[in-house]
């Protein structure tokens, strides 16, 4: 089989796979003996190389980390804790932030263009009429579904220029681009560990020291008060070893994937394929694509030639209705005709070539 659907989740790095394999002890950090002492050794270790990976510093003056279980829940996360000020966020983010903010009152969404890039205009008068409240933007780093890019640079001095704090879900992001978070200097970010090759249900949330947040669920106080629940050490542990070799292999990540990327694009776009997003800014790895056949029957013929591509994204997979983000970027009637290609450093260019054969045969047969 050829898996071709990297931005729903990866295969565990066979180094991960050792790590878990190799240790089996009772690991709890609040636990005052022995093992107790030792499980919070590591996970303070795992907390620090995270840090590191992102090259950032730990301490007062500079960020903490708040592991979690995942994206989901590091979004969750730091958008609750802002529900009662001004929240504004792009109208292509995932769900965890999507349909959370579309619940909460006085959370204003920021439009997108064609391509699926923030309207800086349009943000800049959202805080021109705000001025004096405080305000969360939250944009992501990278979307899921198409893979366009966000400029973060220009997004986060515009929020200090407002006083505005300012997070990044760089889920999809983090390991897939180079990012300077350092000079970013945002105040949140979401990470996740199962997108870079190690273990589901772990994530964090990096937010600056001073930033005290409330925890959203009730329970033994764990992350200094403000992640209730026994920390995942090896969940950790996993995380942080799949960020440091994610990062020193971005840019082999980066010429591998966008080569396998383009060969698609061009390949598809020589037979009437719509590549989304194409002239702009997107993830090396990621590509969707549109044409004449459904969705859902593309999928059933990629998965019976042994080829594992996605309809859009998993969480929204399953759903009847559009996706949001092509919703957002005026597609919708397309939407029923995607599908998106995600590739990992480990693809090869047969994997590739595999790929457009079977789509011509596909579009070709059911045009
Ligand atoms: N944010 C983005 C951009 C994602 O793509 C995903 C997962 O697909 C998430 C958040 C959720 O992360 P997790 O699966 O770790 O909860």
């Amino acid at each position: 089989m050829i898996y071709l659907d990297n931005n729903a989740t990866t295969y565990l790095d066979h180094e991960i796979i050792e790590l878990l394999y190799n240790n089996n002890a009772p690991l709890n950090p609040s636990s005052i003996h022995h093992y107790g002492r030792e499980a919070r050794k590591i996970f303070e270790s795992a907390r620090n190389d995270v840090a590191n990976a992102l090259g950032l510093k730990l301490g007062k003056d500079d960020y903490k980390i708040v592991f979690t279980s995942g994206g989901t829940e590091a979004n969750n996360l730091v958008i609750k804790n802002f529900r009662d000020e001004k929240i504004f966020y792009s109208s292509i983010e995932h769900p965890s932030i999507h349909a959370l903010c579309k619940d909460i009152e006085g959370a204003e969404e920021i439009p997108v263009d064609e391509n699926g890039v923030i309207k800086i205009d349009v943000l800049c008068k959202m805080l021109d009429d705000n001025r004096g409240k405080k305000i969360l933007i939250s944009i992501m780093s990278a979307n899921n579904e198409i893979g366009v890019l966000q400029p973060m640079r220009e997004i986060s001095n515009l929020a200090k220029k407002y006083g505005a704090k300012i997070h990044t879900d760089a889920v999809q992001a983090f390991g897939k681009i180079k990012i300077d978070f350092n000079d970013l200097d945002l105040d949140f970010i979401t990470i996740s560990a199962h997108k870079i090759g190690a273990v589901a249900g772990v994530g964090a949330l990096i937010a600056k020291d001073q930033n005290i947040l409330k925890a959203i669920n009730q329970g033994g106080g764990q992350e200094r008060g403000e992640r209730s629940g026994t920390e995942n050490v090896m969940g950790a542990i996993s995380f942080a070893k799949a960020a440091k070799k994610a990062v020193s292999n971005v840019a082999s990540y980066i010429k591998k994937t966008s080569e396998l990327r383009d060969y698609v694009d061009e390949e598809v776009m020589k037979y009437g394929g719509e590549v989304i997003s194409k002239n702009v800014q997107r993830l090396p790895n990621t590509t969707m694509i549109a044409s004449k056949v459904s969705s859902d029957v593309q999928l059933i013929q990629f998965d019976s030639a042994g080829i594992a591509v996605s309809n859009g994204s998993a969480c929204s997979s399953g759903k009847v209705q559009a996706s949001h983000v092509l919703r957002a970027i005026n597609k919708e009637n397309i939407a029923k005709n995607v599908i998106r290609v995600s590739f990992s450093i480990n693809n090869t260019m047969e994997d590739a070539k595999k790929f457009v054969e079977v789509w011509k045969m596909i579009n070709h047969k059911l045009n």
